[in-house]
């Protein structure tokens, strides 16, 4: 196991059983409206290392800007979003918020995205992976990472 999570009425609960594939800053204002801040803090894992061990959270369908939807997952009570499915890689990849992780710390952002439109006062520590849109997996993703995502494709092209 890599950490527990949940959402703050702690109906919903979630278990990771391992670290994430990678983990997205993404400064999009879709992003900046729905999380209340200046960016969202997303991890990516494939949907069965993401396991619930209370409540089911309820999937709430939800406009994006690729006009394709998102499913956000919430608790059914407090409504705090804990992931969610983006439909470019379906219901098999589920971007963990960080922040309802038990210890957040963990899970620093690999990448920035869509700095583009980020709030002008945020800055970048030296060496960050920042990007103005979004990037090249071959470019970013540690072979780890790769190795997961090709073993995932594999998987969802067979069931
Ligand atoms: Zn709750």
């Amino acid at each position: 196991m890599f950490m527990e999570g949940g959402c703050t009425c702690r109906h919903v609960r979630y278990r990771l059983t391992s670290k994430p594939m990678i983990v997205h800053a993404c400064h999009c204002t879709w992003c900046q409206r729905e999380t209340g801040t200046v960016h969202a803090l997303n991890a990516m894992y494939e949907a069965e290392r993401v396991e619930h061990i209370a409540a089911e959270p309820e999937i709430i369908d939800t406009p994006s800007a690729s006009g394709k939807g998102q499913k956000i997952a919430r608790c059914p009570i407090c409504k705090i979003a804990v992931w969610s499915n983006y439909p470019g890689a379906g219901p098999a990849v589920r971007f963990v918020r960080v922040g309802t992780m038990d210890d957040p710390r963990q899970c620093p952002p690999d990448v920035h995205i869509f700095t583009s439109t980020r709030q002008p006062w945020v800055t970048f520590p030296p060496g960050a992976k920042v990007f103005a849109e979004y990037y090249r997996i071959d470019e970013v993703w540690s072979d780890e990472a790769k190795e997961r995502r090709r073993a995932l494709r594999e998987r969802t092209k067979r069931s």
